[in-house]
């Protein structure tokens, strides 16, 4: 096993790796800006090291400050969480180069699967079934392009290849309004993402978001962990995540899950991952790989009795899986709500002190976060303070304990989105189970007379 590791991240996700360490007996280091000295993770971690000021380009995102924490504390492996350096295939490289373990894929196969074409690409060449599109990135020739969304049919969406959190990509309904649209997402996508190539996708009118989530030991094998239903969103951003997806026939799941292991086996993937799709008419329509563990990895867990975090570590530590896929077997249903500092209504973010917190309890209830009272959310990162997560025998009975931790939790001092949840989880559509990734936006909009996106 790993001797010690390197936390690469700060916030619940810090905190959720540093417990996955001291449960392996695995010595922890955390690296945090001069802003988060006060985080949970750093008053429990073995050693710390404060790597910058508050600023992310220069703590978190500092590969130079991180590689030499490394070295300093002896430590032999990174885990990246996710966010911040978890998708990018240059740190990774830098990480082995220097001779440290990276918990995660290989870095080709980072940089393979973090260009969207590509990933696309490998995916339909194992038979994952994938969006119709443009097979490519677009180029210069606006004849051939015009004819690549003639063939797709209107709405396409455009999408940048190097895209992510739900950015650079734009929807459009008419030949009339492509190429100027096209411009402006490679512009913006060279601006935010380094590079403005696109490629052109199929926008489906109302899909679910479903995601299958994958374990596998860069050794032949590899497994998948079932799927989650990630369809309330708010700008392409996931809100609330549930396991398993509600509805979905086992044998379709099992069929696009199969071609998912695929895929993985052929690039020897190595580590956590989780494939994205799109689930319209009970067709599966591949969208994109995350090769790190995803903020929603709890409510696998919850199904499955698998430690996602702690799998991570044994891969890294250069195990084989001592899971099989015979083994998996899901059980209860389970929901995530994210809990984010910020206002309902208007969602911008709202840091601050919070004075009192807490935490609701209770069978089936577990709550993934760093916030304690008296503790300081700092304005420069993300809003994520806490991830309310419930299990129950059915997906009733996860709702009901959703409904009674959601009035429990209480935090006070600064806002949070817990009204917004407590709407969601009372919605009779979304009680039924199955709503699109459009439903969230609809709702708020009707709500606030605004007009539907
Ligand atoms: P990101 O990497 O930014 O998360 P994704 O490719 O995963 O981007 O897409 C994020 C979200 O955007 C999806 O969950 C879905 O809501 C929407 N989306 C992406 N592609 C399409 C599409 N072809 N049709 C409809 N919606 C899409």
């Amino acid at each position: 096993m790993l001797d010690k590791v390197l936390i690469a991240n700060r916030g619940e996700i810090a905190l959720r790796v540093l417990r996955a360490c001291k449960e392996l007996g695995i010595k922890t280091v955390a690296v945090h800006s001069s802003a988060d000295r006060d985080l949970m993770h750093v008053r429990l971690a073995d050693e710390s090291v404060c790597i910058g000021p508050a600023s992310a380009t220069d703590s978190y995102l500092n590969v130079p400050a991180i590689i030499s924490a490394t070295e300093v504390t002896d430590a032999v492996a990174i885990h990246p969480g996710y966010g911040f350096l978890s998708e990018n295939a240059d740190f990774a490289e830098q990480v082995e180069k220097s001779g440290f373990i990276f918990i995660g894929p290989r870095p080709e196969t980072i940089r393979l699967m973090g260009d969207k074409v590509s990933a696309i690409n490998v995916m339909r060449e194992a038979g994952v079934p994938t969006v119709p599109g443009s097979d490519g990135p677009i180029d210069d020739d606006k004849e051939r392009t015009l004819a690549i969304a003639r063939r797709i049919g209107y709405p396409v969406i455009i999408k940048a290849a190097a895209g992510g959190g739900g950015r650079g990509m734009r929807v459009v309904h008419s030949e009339a309004a492509l190429l100027k649209a096209i411009y402006v997402t490679q512009s913006e996508a060279k601006a935010f993402f380094g590079s403005g190539v696109v490629y052109l996708e199929k926008f489906l009118e109302n899909p679910r978001h479903v995601e299958i989530q994958i374990l596998a030991d860069g050794q032949g094998n590899a497994i998948y962990l079932g799927d989650r239903d990630c369809s309330m969103q708010r700008r392409h951003q996931k809100v609330l995540e549930e396991a398993p997806a509600p509805g979905i026939p086992d044998h379709i799941r099992q069929k696009v899950a199969e071609t998912c292991i695929k895929a993985c086996e052929k690039m020897n993937y190595r580590g956590a991952g989780t494939l994205e799709f799109l689930y319209q008419d009970e067709q599966f329509y591949f969208i994109e790989m995350n090769t790190r563990v995803q903020v929603e990895h709890p409510v696998t867990e919850m199904v499955t009795g698998i430690d996602i975090v702690k799998e991570q570590l044994k891969i890294a530590s250069g195990e084989k899986l001592s899971i099989k896929q015979s083994d998996v077997k899901l059980k209860g249903h389970a929901f995530e709500c994210r809990i984010n500092a910020e206002d309902p209504v208007t969602f911008l973010p709202c840091p601050g002190k919070i004075n009192l917190f807490h935490a609701p309890g209770g069978n089936g209830i577990r709550v993934d976060s760093h916030i304690y009272s008296g503790y300081t959310v700092p304005p420069y990162y993300d809003s994520l303070i806490a991830k309310l997560i419930t299990y129950g025998e059915d997906r009733a009975g996860a709702l009901a304990r959703m409904s009674n931790a959601l009035d429990e939790l209480l935090i006070d001092g600064i806002r949070t989105n817990t009204a917004l949840h407590k709407e969601i989880i009372r919605d009779a559509e979304f009680q039924k189970g199955g709503v699109n990734i459009h439903y969230l936006e609809s709702k708020l909009a009707s709500q606030h007379k605004l007009p539907a996106k």
